[in-house]
């Protein structure tokens, strides 16, 4: 787990302000489930995946409960529509922390924040197109260019199902050649070795089937209507038939987002698709449901690398040198702040000199020295940081206007 600092923090902040941006004006509403769920809650993601089987954090709590904290948001926010029924289609955006106990490495943390959205109570194939368009948008307004969108279709769950049978019979005629890894996949979930990146699995699946051959009809247009409605938005993509999800609620679209900035390993910043199932299963009536998460950390780390979106300035916009001690310099930063400007000071009584070297390091504009004559006349004395214009001195009480005037003339 990571301690988050300036500016890091205040570009994570930054991020969510622009997600924030792009999914409201698409009438997304924001949601915030707590972190911390009944375990059932995402035990009924099913035991197909390691995130739920290996990876939660969960505890007994003083009242005999057992508690999860939450490795993902889609459940969540599953138990929160059953809990509260709002109108269909609810249409929610998220971000924030989930735990997953995983092997710490760059762009693999165990505590993460993604930001995700969730439509539940339509099955239109236009709102699959919305998602990742909107995700598209959020990244292209980070500055990222470099983000390709992987897309396929896992069919109805029916097509599923004959298609999962088929691959398990296939796999089970390659076992010997799997990595023995791979043999344990492929008991518990052989669409999952779809997507093992060991080389020994992926050379036995080299002629695997593929899955648009257990399409049906209707699952085949599903999926050519998102194809289109990408196109007709300009949005590039690839098709991959070995994109999988192993929840078991995963149906029809299935999409990963990937940076080709960032290293094979970690470089998914974001996935996402369609479900069914989820809702009932938390007892609620049955609801599709489409939706992405992406992963904010793994996200910046694309930023970097494509050198984009760097953190917001934190400069001040004046610094008050106090060498008189009166009290004059905590009302005059106190009534800058409350005007709107960012406005630090030094402490400590400490020497003009060492006052003038953090008034520097604050990257304020303009310095206001309240020095022993200033608080005799009533005046200050403005100091222009960049040293343009020669130092002038002011009457105290229109010195909160007179740098407005400076500030932004
Ligand atoms: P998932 O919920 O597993 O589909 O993950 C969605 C996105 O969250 C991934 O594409 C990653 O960008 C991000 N993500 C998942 N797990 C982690 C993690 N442990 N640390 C950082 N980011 C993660």
């Amino acid at each position: 787990m990571r301690d988050v600092l300036p500016p890091e923090s205040m570009r994570m902040r930054a991020a969510t302000g622009v997600f924030a941006d792009v999914v409201t004006r698409a009438g997304y509403g924001e949601v915030a489930p707590p972190l911390l769920e009944d375990i059932g809650v995402f035990a009924r993601l099913g035991d197909g995946t390691d995130v739920v089987t290996k990876e939660m954090y969960d505890f007994v709590d003083k009242g005999g409960r057992h508690i999860a904290l939450r490795p993902e948001q889609t459940a969540s926010v599953c138990r929160l529509f059953v809990e509260h029924r709002p109108p269909t289609p609810f249409k929610a955006w998220y971000a924030g922390a989930n735990f997953r106990y995983e092997k710490p490495q760059r762009g693999r943390y165990r505590q993460f924040d993604q930001f995700g959205v969730e439509v539940l109570g339509s099955s239109d194939p236009d709102l699959d197109v919305e998602v990742i368009a909107l995700a598209h948008d959020f990244y292209r307004s980070l500055g990222l260019t470099g983000v390709e969108i992987v897309i396929n279709s896992l069919g109805l769950p029916t097509d599923r199902a004959a298609y999962t049978a088929a691959l398990g019979e296939f796999c089970r005629s390659r076992a010997a050649d799997l990595s023995e890894a791979g043999r344990d996949t492929l008991a518990k979930n052989p669409l999952r070795l779809l997507d093992s990146k060991r080389s020994e699995d992926r050379a036995a699946l080299a002629d695997a089937p593929p899955i648009d051959e257990f399409w049906s009809v209707e699952a085949a247009q599903h999926h050519e209507h998102v194809l289109q409605g990408l196109t007709s938005l300009g949005i590039e993509f690839t098709e991959d038939r070995r994109l999988v999800r192993g929840l078991d609620y995963y149906r029809l679209t299935t999409f990963e987002f990937r940076s080709s900035a960032l290293d094979g390993a970690q470089n998914a910043v974001g996935g996402g698709g369609r479900y069914d199932g989820l809702v009932e299963n938390l007892g609620g009536p049955s609801t599709p449901g489409v939706g992405f998460a992406l992963g904010v950390e793994r996200t910046l780390l694309a930023c970097d690398a494509e050198n984009v979106f760097s953190a917001p300035s934190n400069a001040a916009d004046v610094f008050i040198v106090d060498t008189a001690g009166c009290g004059d310099a905590l009302a005059m930063t106190t009534e800058l702040r409350r005007s709107g400007l960012r406005c630090e000071r030094a402490y400590d009584a400490r020497s003009m000199k060492a006052q003038m070297k953090a008034a520097d390091r604050s990257g304020a504009r303009v310095a206001i020295i309240v020095g022993e004559h200033e608080a005799q006349t009533g005046t200050v004395t403005i100091r222009d940081m960049s040293g343009a214009t020669d130092q002038q001195s002011i009457s105290r009480n229109e010195a909160v206007e007179y740098i407005h005037r400076l500030l932004n003339p």
